[in-house]
């Protein structure tokens, strides 16, 4: 990062304490967080609003759209968070896309953990932990990392950003969701999925073409699967989409802590029943089934004795699905599903992040 731009952020952090004090703006947020809000406006004073403007933006160094206005307050909040150097604060910065583009996230809570979240790269591994590069400690509102990197920061900044209870989302749900949307956002390549959590993004992305990515963004950001179960009801009945995510966990559990699947027959049912819901809903051959085709067979290495090896082999063999799901700049140009051929020698490290 540019020394200039850190020099400009030591200079500003100052004023965006303004707004940081028990009696200032933050005090309204605390005691009514729907007058600040609510349909995502705020509403403090255009005094205010252009000095947390102007804040932001000498910060970051660039100006931000006008529609971005809404968001400013988020952006300040990592601005006078004392607990974060002024590199660490630029990486969250970069975030706003995300923010912007999200109707559902619950800008309150995001507020409060990015108004005091840290990072520590001291922390000691548990001995459980080898494989673990972070994670992001809900409780303490800390981000722990063992293997520094963008990406593996940028990750549990999600995590932090969404803090979402572990036990409230299915675990492949959780995660799959945090890498895609890092993938989306930041990475050189966004569709090649083959960072961390690959299988568990291909699910996500199965559950995004069958309910529409609207709906999964809505779940992952409310902490609660219900807008999907409510959307595979309309195609089925309460009961059976509730059991089928079930066994979809279930599954999904069972390769996480064993690194591969029995039982597949029973399981191959949940792909057949998405599959029969986005038939009903766009009928065959469609870029909405074609994109679900190639997805299901990314995710069907689930059930090989080498799940993560034969995902390499079949992306090459398949090429890579591009279609963008959550990020508007990326769906302006793939909002269709398309498959570019693959090039690509892989290596996966095969290591997992920790859980949230
Ligand atoms: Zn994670």
């Amino acid at each position: 990062m540019g020394k200039a731009a850190r020099n400009i952020i030591a200079t500003t952090v100052l004023a965006g304490l303004v707004y940081a004090g028990a009696t200032g703006t933050l005090g309204q947020i605390a005691h009514n967080p729907n007058n600040i809000y609510n349909d995502r406006s705020l509403t403090i004073t255009d005094e205010e609003k252009d000095l947390l403007i102007s804040n932001v933006e000498n910060s970051i160094g660039y100006d931000v759209s006008s529609e971005k206005e809404d968001d400013y307050l988020l952006l300040n909040a990592i601005l006078v968070n004392n607990n974060l150097s002024d590199e660490e604060k630029i990486t969250f910065f970069r975030f706003g896309d995300m923010f912007y583009d999200n109707p559902y996230l619950d800008r309150e809570k995001t507020y409060n953990n990015l108004r005091k979240v840290k990072i520590d790269y001291t922390s000691m591994r548990g001995f459980n932990d080898r494989n673990v590069m972070g994670n992001y400690d809900y409780k303490e509102n800390v981000i722990r990392i063992y293997d520094n990197s963008d990406s593996i920061i940028g990750h549990e900044i999600i995590h932090c950003i969404y803090n979402i209870k572990p036990s409230f989302l299915d675990k492949y749900f959780s995660e799959g969701m945090t890498e895609l949307l890092y993938n989306e956002y930041f990475e050189e390549n966004p569709f090649l999925e083959v960072n961390s959590y690959p299988l568990e993004i291909s699910a996500v992305k199965m559950l995004c073409d069958v309910c529409g990515s609207d709906i999964v963004l809505e779940a992952f950001s409310k902490s609660n699967m219900r807008p999907i179960i409510n959307e595979l009801a309309n195609y089925s009945s309460k009961k059976e989409a509730k059991d089928k995510l079930y066994l979809l966990d279930e599954l999904m559990t069972e390769y996480e802590e064993k690194g591969t699947v029995t039982h597949y027959v029973e399981y191959e049912e949940i792909l057949d029943y998405l599959e029969n819901i986005i038939s009903d809903k766009y009928g065959t051959g469609g870029f909405e089934h074609n994109s679900f085709k190639y997805n299901r067979k990314l995710f069907s290495c689930v059930f090989s004795d080498n799940p993560l090896e034969d995902y390499l082999i079949t992306i090459g063999n398949e090429g890579i699905g591009e279609k963008a799901y959550f990020s508007e700049k990326l769906k302006n140009d793939y909002y269709y599903f398309d498959i570019e051929p693959c090039n690509y020698t892989f290596s996966m490290n095969n290591k997992v992040y920790a859980k949230n």
